[in-house]
């Protein structure tokens, strides 16, 4: 199967060399050709180039693309989107006064999101997570990290892994599983924090690592939840596991998590919403990316990652969605670029380098997925006919997208 794109007015994010990751101020840029064309075989990016060398060329199926924009799908690095019914309950009760802080302590939150997932079936788990799947494809999303951490149990913890295996082998796009099983310290251990990280350090990650469940390692190292000593017990094991550490740090308080996951060669640290100089010079001495999730801030009322910041520093920034029912019932990555940059004041550009290679990187998939590039997989977004790029981002919660492409095949 073969599919030839032709006519695209502008086709975005084209990298002649296999570039993994973009930093600083090289984020300003994105490769782009106007008048071109692009040439799928399979699930991979054979060839792409301007209109003029175009001539010829056959495939099963032409698009005609004019006046329309083609870029790689989005890359969300950041999600925990199995989950069990939702919080609609306490999103009215934020707007009436309770803080996310109030409702946590109240047994609200993520205890509450926990207690409903361990009285869920895991098929009725896998349906609900499949229908959220199902949409942020529609919405351009062409490769995903989903975490567990609404368990809270060995049982329910694992339960979440495997729906998530189950998610990988059913679709089409690529799926990064995440333990995060330190998300907070579930009612059972209220007083006992450290025979919670026990239960973590000794049972919870050997458990998934037997039956290769996790890539990744996560932590929410946050004031309330797990210190740093606590979230170094748990990325230590993870590690020895095999796992690579992506933690959650700094959203509400910066008081040394980022060096700390910077010191275990974190791949990437997330939130990060109050960062400081200290916190800055740490990830200028790594490779751990920034991952930045605008709509969580849009959702809870708090600040914005300072991404500009980030961004002049000469660091590397990704952007994700953390798609979660309590602090960001949403996957959409269009909204997400948009509030970047409307919020973060992250140029187009920026954005959306962002929102793909930085995206793939954070997932350590940078090698096949988030550019334009031949050999690269067939990810593609098409969308409405546009007057340019700048159209995405501007026209923020307005739908631009007309077809997705994943692994060479039209959704
Ligand atoms: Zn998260």
């Amino acid at each position: 199967m073969s599919i030839l794109i032709t006519n695209i007015k502008e086709l975005l994010q084209v990298r002649e060399t296999n570039v993994t990751i973009v930093k600083g101020e090289d984020m300003k840029i994105l490769p782009m050709l106007k008048n071109a064309y692009v040439f799928i075989e399979h699930d991979t990016i054979v060839e792409y180039g301007s209109m003029d060398d175009c001539n010829g060329m056959e495939a099963d199926e032409v698009i005609d693309a004019t006046g329309k924009i083609v870029l790689p799908t989005w890359c969300d690095s950041h999600t925990h989107i199995v989950y069990a019914g939702d919080r609609t309950q306490e999103f009215a009760d934020r707007i009436n006064g309770l803080s996310y802080e109030d409702i946590a302590n109240r047994g609200g939150g993520i205890l509450n999101s926990a207690e409903t997932l361990q009285n869920t079936s895991e098929d009725d788990l896998y349906n609900q997570a499949s229908k959220r799947l199902t949409e942020v494809i529609k919405l351009g999303t062409g490769a995903i990290e989903i975490k567990s951490g609404y368990g809270l149990t060995i049982e329910a913890e694992l339960k979440m892994l495997r729906v998530i295996k189950r998610l990988k082998h059913n679709f089409p796009i690529s799926i990064k599983p995440t333990l995060l099983a330190a998300h907070a310290l579930p009612k059972a251990f209220k007083d006992n924090k450290t025979g919670f990280i026990d239960l973590v350090v000794n049972e919870m990650i050997p458990a998934a690592a037997k039956d290769n469940l996790a890539d990744y390692i996560d932590v929410f190292c946050e004031k309330g939840y797990f210190n740093l000593e606590d979230t170094e017990r748990v990325l230590k094991a993870g590690i020895e596991h095999g796992m690579t550490p992506k933690i959650h740090v700094n959203q509400f308080n910066a008081f040394g998590g980022v060096a700390l996951g910077v010191k275990y060669n974190a791949l990437s640290v997330d939130h990060l919403e109050e960062l400081n100089s200290v916190d800055i010079t740490a990830l200028q001495q790594s490779n751990t990316i920034a991952v930045a999730l605008p709509s969580c801030s849009y959702f809870l009322s708090i600040p914005y990652t300072p991404g500009r910041a980030i961004i002049d520093a000469g660091l590397p920034l990704a952007l994700a969605t953390d798609y979660n029912p309590g602090s960001t019932p949403s996957g959409n990555m269009n909204f997400v670029v948009s509030t970047a940059c409307i919020k973060m004041k992250l140029t187009p550009e920026e954005a959306i380098n962002a929102a793909t290679i930085n995206g793939a990187y954070a997932m350590g998939i940078s090698n096949l997925y988030g550019s334009i590039c031949r050999g690269k997989k067939a990810n593609l977004i098409i969308t409405k006919k546009l007057p340019n790029y700048y159209h995405l981002p501007y026209a923020f919660g307005d739908n631009a997208i007309e077809t997705v492409i994943i692994n060479g095949e039209k959704i």
